[in-house]
């Protein structure tokens, strides 16, 4: 009964209703893959804290974003805290849901070539392809060459 707050992902913001609760160890965002059960995610959560964490703990999770086996986890409906980097990740994933690369598995490798073309659509979605770059310019008479 202590559950009846809309769960949001604390990485994306994207709604949490497909989980279900408890928060299993295992459990990810449908949305951006980021793991749910951990410090992140957690009402003890608290970034002004030394160890950002309120519970006292023995040992607190080191890694605030990956899956943790701490007992005192317990969802917080406000972990979704909109800052540059968050912004930033959640673009991401709508772009990855834009490119439907969501069917990769766990791993997924950080292609540069992919966030490069990523960057250029979001240029493009928002309109600040308002300076042509023409790199590619192909040059017919290479100097430099040697000619004997
Ligand atoms: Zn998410």
């Amino acid at each position: 009964m202590s559950n009846d707050e809309p769960l949001l992902c604390w990485n994306c913001g994207g709604g949490l209703e497909s989980i279900p609760v408890p928060v299993s160890r295992t459990a990810y965002c449908p949305g951006c893959r980021a793991d749910l059960h951990v410090c992140r995610m957690c009402k003890e959560f608290d970034k002004k804290l030394a160890d950002q964490c309120r519970a006292e703990l023995e040992d607190v999770p080191h890694e605030k974003q990956r899956a943790n086996f701490c007992d005192y986890f317990s969802p917080s409906p406000n972990a979704y805290v909109v800052d540059d980097d968050s912004q930033a990740r959640a673009a991401r994933a709508e772009l990855d849901a834009l490119f439907g690369v969501e069917s990769g598995g766990a791993g997924q490798a950080p292609g540069e070539s992919k966030a490069d073309a990523a960057r250029r659509e979001l240029e493009a979605l928002f309109g600040m392809d308002g300076e042509e770059k023409k790199t590619l310019t192909p040059d017919p008479s290479p100097r430099g060459r040697g000619e004997k």
